[in-house]
């Protein structure tokens, strides 16, 4: 019940909506069971012997609230002044026309509201649910949450809006339509009406039974096509890969046995779901018979003034009362997959960023003196990775970071902005701790360009403007020559207007990456962190890609991580990082005169080069 309440607040300002709702839901309500009411009088007047008579009228016409009094009264007094039954029978049609139209005009309009509602919660949910997302530290999205996190936003929010703002519509309409059709049921006839509501009870618990365990199943196959999800994007971002190793049955099957799965509980819930209709079907007859044969037996022994046409008026009234009942037990089976994607898509709105602002946290807006880690370490779960890390990165210097792979240079360069916290130590940039600064602010400082290029599906001009509205093309030009790659772009197709591809697949490896620079260059920032950014590059682009990182580095502050060590030997400061500590600093010749871990790197890479 909570989560379906937590699921409804998406909807506000619900007043809006729910106002105009109950409004027309009355009406309609009132009109639809006013007509079938009113078929008792209408075939008393035409079938008993003695409607063709003039009936005396007496006293004042019945109040509103006595309608099938009132409208004995009207017939009678169409009976009286305008000729006889067919007068009378042309009254009741055109009575019954008019509350038919009123009765589906106030349907449409309460599901018309009810749709905006739908629509306007879905809209709500699934932005919160994106933003949400978006604003969770790096560390959330590991590969094997993607795929859940995009069932979650793609399908659950779906299946959310179908069966909760469904059981809305029936939690108010039913219950008001069965009500009124109950009153209307006790005002014919309440020994009658007294017996069925003896068997209600009976076909509702055998429903109940066959719904119970849905929910469970709702669950598990919400889990199950979040896996496939996951499948799916993986063996399609690696289908390259996936390919050269011949693990193309690997994958296949492994889709496919989730694929099963799903499709066991899917088949398995089909079948409770589509059971509860043909059960609750035969169940409504089997009623009805019960009652006829009361009913009937009533009559015959005369033990009630029940006349013909308010017992077939209470037929028909009796049967469409289980429409109501249906509905309401239906939207009970469904409401159990709504609340289970319901939880899945709340758990990841309550998902809190584990890195966020400081509340007192102010923005940053220049850099003059330099990044300073005091005492650092860090860990991924149990695992230290960096441990004790003391360094300086002045201003205007460029510092290289070199040692082993899996030593923890990427993860040191996380820290500086912010994508992970440090478990102790601090890191500050100028002498604020950049906790204590907003990470907005902090990121605005830098530019990223890492060994994958990360672009989007957009138009190359787009992909370097990224981020930056307010680019001129002029400046956006001038940021691609800084980056070498001005004149390439010029020879696609359509220069600047041609768009990449899905993640830029129609650009090589180093076009890519120079593009990545170029956005770097146009964001302009006074700090530069370069990972590995010509590592995946063959070594002619290499060069072009190093020309275009030697133009970004100039003029600015940078830590470079590159595993080709001839790349960095002019850098001011080199430092050695093995197993997460400093094992050495200083220049290349410093180094090499040190004759330690960086002398052997270097020779070896002599070797294979
Ligand atoms: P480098 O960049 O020097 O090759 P990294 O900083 O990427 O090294 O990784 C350092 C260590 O941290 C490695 O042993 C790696 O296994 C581990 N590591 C990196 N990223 C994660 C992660 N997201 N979760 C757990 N361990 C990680
Ligand atoms: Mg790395």
């Amino acid at each position: 019940m909570k989560t379906y309440f937590r699921l409804l607040s998406f909807a506000k300002p619900i007043e809006k909506f729910a106002i105009p709702y109950i409004i027309f839901t009355l009406l309609y309500v009132f009109f639809s069971t006013m007509v079938l009411v009113l078929l008792g009088p209408l075939l008393n007047a035409l079938f008993s012997t003695n409607a063709h008579a003039v009936v005396a009228q007496t006293g004042p016409a019945p109040s509103i609230f006595h309608m099938s009094e009132m409208f004995k009264y009207y017939m009678q007094y169409y009976i009286n002044n305008y000729g006889g039954p067919w007068g009378a029978l042309k009254f009741v049609c055109f009575i019954i026309i008019i509350f038919v139209f009123l009765g589906n005009l106030f349907r449409y309009l309460s599901q018309r509201t009810m749709e905006n509602l739908r629509v306007h919660t879905l809209l709500n949910l699934r932005k919160t649910v994106f933003n949400n997302v978006m604003d969770l530290h790096l560390g959330y999205f590991n590969n094997e949450r993607k795929g859940d996190i995009i069932s979650k936003v793609a399908s659950d929010v779906q299946v959310v809006q179908f069966s909760v703002t469904a059981t809305l519509q029936v939690i108010f309409k039913e219950p008001v339509t069965m009500i009124a059709y109950m009153v209307a049921l006790f005002s014919i006839s309440t020994r009658l009406t007294l017996f069925s509501l003896l068997i209600i009870p009976v076909s509702a618990f055998i429903i109940s039974r066959i719904v119970k365990r849905l929910k469970a199943q709702a669950i598990a196959g919400q889990q199950s096509y979040g896996n496939m999800i996951s499948y799916l994007d993986e063996a399609l971002s690696g289908i390259k890969i996936i390919k050269a190793f011949n693990a193309l049955d690997f994958i296949k099957k492994r889709f496919n046995k989730e694929n099963e799965t799903y499709s066991s509980i899917a088949r398995s819930m089909a079948r409770r779901q589509q059971l509860a209709s043909p059960v609750s079907e035969t169940l409504s007859v089997t009623m009805i018979a019960f009652i006829v044969m009361y009913g009937g037996y009533l009559i015959l022994n005369h033990k009630s003034d029940l006349d013909a046409g308010h017992f077939i008026a209470y037929i028909g009234i009796f049967s469409q009362l289980m429409r109501p009942a249906k509905a309401i037990s239906d939207s009970f089976s469904n409401i159990h997959s709504g609340i289970a994607a319901g939880e899945r898509v709340l758990a990841l709105i309550d998902e809190k960023p584990l890195i966020k602002d400081a509340p007192n946290a102010t923005a940053i807006t220049e850099f003059n003196e330099g990044i300073h880690f005091k005492n650092v370490s860090f860990a991924y779960q149990e695992k230290e990775v960096l441990s004790g890390i003391n360094l300086n990165i002045p201003k205007g210097k460029t510092v290289a970071l070199v040692g082993p792979s899996g030593g923890g240079k990427s993860t040191l360069m996380d820290l500086i902005p912010r994508f992970t916290d440090p478990q102790s130590g601090e890191v500050l940039i100028d002498d604020h701790n950049i906790k204590s600064i907003t990470a907005e602010s902090l990121r605005a400082l830098m530019g990223f360009v890492n060994q994958e290029s990360i672009l989007f599906n957009d138009s190359i001009y787009n992909n370097i403007a990224f981020g930056k509205v307010d680019a001129t093309p002029e400046q956006v030009e001038a940021a691609a020559k800084i980056a070498n790659a001005h004149s390439f772009i010029l020879e696609t197709e359509e220069g600047y207007s041609t768009n990449i591809g899905d993640r830029g697949t129609k650009l090589s490896g180093g076009q890519r990456q120079r593009i990545c620079i170029a956005r770097a260059v146009l964001s302009n920032p006074p700090i530069m962190l370069l990972d590995e950014a010509t590592s995946a590059l063959d070594t002619e682009s290499e060069k072009l890609v190093q020309d275009a990182l030697n133009n970004l580095m100039k003029n600015r502050t940078s830590l470079i991580i590159a595993h080709r060590l001839s790349t960095i030997q002019n850098a001011d400061i080199i430092v050695v990082l093995e197993s997460g500590k400093i094992v050495e600093q200083g220049t290349h010749h410093e180094l090499i005169g040190h004759n330690g871990l960086y002398r052997k790197l270097i020779d070896m890479q002599t070797f294979t080069n």
